[in-house]
């Protein structure tokens, strides 16, 4: 796992993003609000994934209409 850095919510200094407390102000980091983020970009990412297969599947219905017409 390789460490990023992301800001304080307190200071807005740079603190790792697996820092229990900020080093600098020592307020402590909230996981919470990470995990909820984390299931964001999951949910978003889903979407995405989902919209794109969609698509796909629409584009292949449509192609097969296409070929019945035919
Ligand atoms: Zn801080």
């Amino acid at each position: 796992m390789s460490e990023r850095l992301i800001n304080c919510n307190v200071c807005g200094k740079n603190i790792a993003n697996n820092a229990v407390r900020c080093p600098h102000c020592g307020a402590t980091t909230s996981l919470t609000k990470k995990n909820y983020k984390l299931i964001v970009v999951i949910i978003i990412i889903a979407i995405i994934v989902f919209a794109i297969i969609g698509y796909q599947n629409a584009q292949h219905a449509s192609t097969m209409q296409m070929i019945r017409g035919f």
